[in-house]
């Protein structure tokens, strides 16, 4: 059976420095075998190449925060699916609500991002999810509806299951509200129901979704244990291996 899976993402966080002493405690502390859940960290890219190397030969997988679509060219300040599967990455978040609303990438530009990921042997973790204002006009399922759309436009069935989904509203990131556990189980439906409708229902039941959105160790097992919750999404929380480390173990506590 797929782990749960639990992501830190530690956004522009950390020296080299930092983020290497957060990797080996995060990393010694996750050496059970076999694992109970996937664990995975995602430094700032001038992090990847050392903690990468602290990694290799442990529990702990890594990822990088975001990439662009092609595998090179004059994109000045990007960073190419390619030059990540060097550093060793193995997952790629994608279309994380700050990309979208801080730096304006579009649902087409992250849909473009999805298959080139792929095609380099890592699993994208795409983000979706509603604004405040799009949820208090009701028009949350209609976002994610189309947010999921573009990612996952053109993809074959073989394609589906190297995809992981993070249910993030965007009003939970960072703020220390979360969503409900009822908002949180309706909307990981409807994100299964929309994989299921469009690469058959065994896809959309297998599919591993995500929740994200001011998860702390307090919350966490509480939200774990909800309904169609397969994993979590931590930005500040991931920061301590003091406040992720019992995150990551939440999962086995409703096992
Ligand atoms: C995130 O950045 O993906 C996130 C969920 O942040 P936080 O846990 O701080 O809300």
């Amino acid at each position: 059976m797929t782990p749960p899976l639990v992501v830190g993402n530690w956004k522009m966080n950390g020296s080299q420095a930092d983020c290497l002493h957060l990797a080996r405690q995060i990393a010694r502390d996750v050496k059970s075998k076999p694992a109970p859940v996937q664990v995975v960290v995602a430094p700032p890219f001038t992090a990847l190449t050392a903690v990468g190397k602290a990694l290799h030969d442990s529990k702990v997988q890594l990822a990088a925060q975001n990439c662009h679509w092609q595998l090179n060219g004059a994109f000045t300040g990007e960073v190419s699916p390619s030059m990540l599967k060097e550093l060793g990455c193995e997952f790629v978040i994608l279309g994380h609500s700050e990309r979208r609303h801080i730096f304006y990438e579009s649902d087409d530009m992250i849909g473009k991002k999805v298959a080139p990921v792929i095609a380099q042997g890592m699993r994208p973790i795409v983000c979706v999810g509603e604004t405040l204002d799009e949820r208090q006009r009701e028009q949350t399922f209609e976002i994610i509806a189309r947010q999921l759309e573009s990612a996952l436009k053109g993809l074959g069935n073989d394609a589906i299951h190297k995809i992981e989904i993070a249910y993030e509203p965007v009003w939970a990131i960072g703020t220390g509200h979360n969503a409900t556990p009822d908002q949180i189980r309706e909307v990981h439906a409807h994100i299964r129901h929309f994989v299921g409708a469009s690469f058959g229902r065994s896809n959309g039941n297998g599919m591993r979704i995500l929740y994200g959105g001011s998860v702390k160790p307090d919350n966490a097992t509480m939200i774990a244990g909800i309904d169609g919750v397969n994993g979590l999404l931590v930005g500040g929380a991931s920061l301590q291996a003091e406040s992720f480390l019992p995150i990551a173990r939440s999962f086995s506590k409703n096992r």
